[in-house]
């Protein structure tokens, strides 16, 4: 079979083509970084109901050791990224926004690499739940940005059948490049995590779509699945968002999910290549989730790269150890179109950051003002709902956030942020449609 043959011409209607300034680090292996002095690991890294502590302050704990136990099925444990002791568990900044209950360590000099916290075991003869059960025990979660716990993903509601697990190797937003790296360096335990994708889900084949824009990854894996059976590498056209499950699951199947529900609602679960991954090295070795591949790029860092960082290592000591240039106009932690803004430094790395694009200041102000809509459409014929997102930001505007869910489908929104990147006016549809869906979900609780 050719590489032609690997192309699946059927894509999702609309999105759009942003540059990708992925050459900074595509090429560049990725590299482990040295432990910071503190870590602080948040309690509430995921979608669900936040861990509850296991240690006390001034208690030792062992790299790898669990730190925070799961508070339901809809939650994760923590372990912890480095030896040292836990000098406090207070409140701290965190990416999310309001200060969040953490666990912080003084990592010991010298704290080893090695994980002193394992128990192998052969999962090949546990049972589906059992693979369930694990993974919740690894404190796993989405790691393309989602953070959603991933053993409740590996157990659909009990009315849908998983036929096929979709693996999302699209990484479709601008700069990231810690999945591209991933699938380059590692396709031995993404195959091993497929493969217990597989059993926990109960699917009968999986499918690893890879963005055009990626085709060493796409010959590497290729190659790699010639032996399996089950699993097949599927090249899609470079767009954005062709990352977002639904487009994704509509571009490799051609299967559309029905507004408000779930991917299994079609037969399909899906993972991120960086989850895989790490399922797959750590499932069998009994091991934690305490690190993950971070891409550190953006014309305000000297030392771009793809970085193995311990989750709960500070931003500023990450951006120290990187070379960023003095001083950072703008950091935006994920990608460009869907990450989010931040001003404080003294905020960790956790478990779904994927990525954080540095930007020093613009040579000229490039603050453009809002105008007023000219009813252009490009905002409608960007958005890969098919909504109109034209009408939602005349009634946000209006304050009308009720009629824009009731009539106007604001919910179906997932926030991709094609809409604002295409209009002339400058309107910051999305920032729109975020504050109109916090303030329905506040109204409504
Ligand atoms: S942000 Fe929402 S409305 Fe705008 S293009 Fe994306 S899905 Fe459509
Ligand atoms: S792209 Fe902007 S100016 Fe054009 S119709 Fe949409 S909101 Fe109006």
């Amino acid at each position: 079979m050719g590489l032609r043959d690997l192309f699946r011409r059927h894509t999702f209607e609309h999105g759009i083509h942003p540059p990708d300034h992925k050459a900074l680090t595509a090429g560049l292996s990725i590299r482990r970084l040295p432990f910071a002095p503190y870590l602080v690991i948040p309690l509430s890294q995921h979608a669900g109901a936040p861990a509850t502590p296991l240690v006390k302050k001034g208690q030792d704990v062992a790299r790898g050791e669990p730190i925070a136990e799961a508070n339901g099925f809809v939650s994760v444990p923590m372990h912890a990224p480095a030896s040292g002791v836990v000098d406090d568990i207070r409140l701290m900044p965190s990416a999310r926004g309001p200060k969040s209950l953490s666990i912080v360590i003084r990592v010991y000099e010298g704290s080893p690499q090695r994980v002193e916290y394992e128990s192998p075991r052969n999962v090949d003869d546990m049972t589906p739940e059992q693979i369930v059960e694990a993974v919740q025990a690894t404190g796993m979660v989405g790691l393309g940005g989602a953070a959603f716990p991933t053993h409740v993903k590996m157990r659909p509601p009990k009315e849908h059948t998983v036929d096929t697990v979709v693996v999302n190797g699209c990484e479709c937003e601008p700069y990231l490049t810690c999945d591209h790296r991933l699938m380059l360096e590692k396709p031995d335990e993404l195959i091993a995590g497929i493969k217990i994708a597989l059993r926990a889900t109960g699917a009968k084949r999986a499918v690893i779509g890879i963005e055009d824009n990626k085709m060493d990854a796409v010959e590497v894996l290729s190659a790699r699945v010639r032996s399996e059976a089950l699993i097949d590498v599927q090249a899609v056209p470079t767009k954005y968002p062709q990352g977002a499950e639904k487009m994704l699951i509509e571009s490799l199947l051609h299967r559309r999910i029905p507004p408000g529900s779930l991917p299994s609602s079609v037969g399909v679960s899906v993972f991120n290549v960086g989850t895989l991954v790490q399922i797959g090295e750590l499932l069998p070795t009994g091991r934690g989730l305490i690190e993950r591949v971070v891409t550190v790029t953006g014309a305000g860092i000297r030392q771009p790269g793809n970085y193995l960082v311990p989750v709960g290592t500070p931003i500023r000591y990450l951006l120290e150890h990187v070379g960023a240039n003095e001083p950072v106009h703008e950091l935006i932690l994920g990608g460009p179109m869907m990450g989010m803004s931040v001003a404080a430094l003294d905020v960790p790395v956790t478990k779904a950051m994927s990525g954080m694009v540095v930007l020093p200041p613009p040579k000229q102000s490039k603050q453009l003002p809002v105008m007023a809509c000219i009813r252009c459409a490009y905002c409608v014929e960007a958005c890969p709902m098919h909504l109109n997102p034209s009408t939602l930001g005349l009634l946000a505007t209006k304050r009308e956030y009720q009629k824009m869910a009731a009539d106007f489908h604001l919910n179906d929104c997932f926030e991709c942020g094609c809409c604002t990147y295409v209009c002339p006016s400058n309107i910051p549809l999305v920032q729109y449609f975020r504050i109109a869906k916090a303030i329905n979900r506040e109204r409504a609780a």
